[in-house]
């Protein structure tokens, strides 16, 4: 950490050319005073300031980086994870926990709920935790072991609400008691995600109209369109109500389908990483929960050759998102907005005077060059 921007010397000029504000780019500084934004489109530094300055990017799907297992951690990995996010313009996520043993939970939540306390401290902040389970299909289990898959109860999931955070869940709505289990998280607060599903349409749009509000890594681990069953993939394309959330790191989506996902779903679709400890750590072998898994340049993948999570960064698929054809400000929304409005938080994802100073500072090569986490300087590159 280099210092934050200290309040009482009044505001803090970020030195920006420009800054992307509710989808339009804004000539001029960006200041920041008291972990708040409270000036864009302010008088140009001398030479007329570098880089753009957009809202922090939200990442809500990630079970860990730099080494950091998320379910295995304690708070000084969230400590490492939060400044590595940092350095990939992240700055705020909800650690992601796949499927495990139901007695791994509380300690797991625990270590997150402490996290979350800290706040901006170190880095990215802990918005909640994503559990991704356990009452997923086991159809299309994905990476995860299917003898921890669980028919849904309404009461246990509400037992594990109450051990910690829990801000999402990813579940599959066709199984036994699921529908139940939809509304009942619903009520609590708690944003429901479809996902490792086999769910038809009939079946996805009983789980939408109850409340889900959301596919998880659409096109990855859940039944296929077909030409009489969209299913719930086809649903989440053209429900407007619904987020598509997608992993574009060009291995779990051809381009091409990412693309025509992004075309369909336009402000609906929404970056997450599923990034595993691996991310930032190069080829070898790695932990996802209690499963090993082999990294492989982008590709991570257990034994029988299934995918388990990616190596991918939030910035990264920021330019994956462009290269295919999206503008640099609904790339941009795809990490911010749509990942704040399926939270729900009004003052998440974005940039404008009065939100918090959650800012990330992008180079012409959209490069991350700055972040800031409420006011506090969280990642500068090195010039
Ligand atoms: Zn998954």
């Amino acid at each position: 950490m280099s210092g934050s921007p200290h309040a009482s010397f009044g505001p803090v000029a970020l030195g920006v050319s420009a800054a992307l504000c509710d989808g339009e780019l804004v000539a001029g500084d960006v200041l920041v005073q008291d972990g708040r934004v409270v000036a864009v489109g302010a008088e140009p530094p001398p030479g007329g300031g570098s880089g753009i300055a957009v809202p922090g990017f939200l990442d809500l799907h990630i079970n860990g980086l730099v080494g950091v297992d998320f379910l295995s951690t304690d708070e000084d990995g969230y400590a490492r994870a939060s400044a590595a996010l940092a350095r990939t313009g992240v700055t705020g996520y909800l650690p992601t926990f796949i499927t495990s043993p139901l007695e791994d939970y509380a300690g797991a939540l625990e270590v997150a709920a402490h996290a979350q306390a800290a706040g901006a401290e170190h880095g990215a902040r802990v918005l909640g935790v994503h559990l991704e389970g356990p009452y997923l299909s086991p159809r299309w289990p994905g990476a995860h072991d299917p003898h921890q898959l669980r028919t849904p109860d309404v009461d246990e999931a509400l037992g594990l609400c109450e051990l910690g955070p829990v801000t999402m869940v990813t579940l599959a709505p066709e199984l036994d008691g699921a529908l139940e289990l939809v509304s009942a998280l619903t009520a609590r607060g708690v944003v429901v995600s479809c996902g490792h599903s086999d769910a038809d349409a009939a079946v996805a749009v009983a789980a939408f109209d109850r409340g889900a509000r959301a596919i998880t890594h659409l096109w990855n681990a859940h039944r296929r369109w077909a030409p009489r069953d969209p299913g719930i993939g086809g649903l989440a394309l053209v429900r407007p109500d619904v987020t598509v959330q997608a992993i574009v790191d060009h291995v779990h989506l051809a381009p091409e389908t990412a693309y025509g996902a992004f075309l369909a779903a336009g402000s609906r679709f929404s970056l997450v990483t599923d990034a595993m400890e691996a991310a930032g750590q190069g080829d070898g072998v790695f932990r996802l929960g209690r499963r090993e898994v082999e990294v492989q340049g982008a590709r991570v993948a257990l034994a029988d050759g299934s995918l388990a999570g990616s190596v991918l960064t939030m910035d990264q698929a920021v330019r994956n998102l462009v290269g295919l054809g999206a503008s640099f400000a609904e790339a941009v929304w795809a990490a911010t907005g749509a990942p704040a409005q399926l939270l729900g938080d009004p003052e998440l994802g974005v940039l404008r005077a009065g939100a918090p100073a959650n800012v990330t500072v992008l180079d012409e090569e959209l490069q991350v060059v700055r972040t800031l986490v409420a006011g506090a300087e969280a990642f500068v590159a090195a010039a």
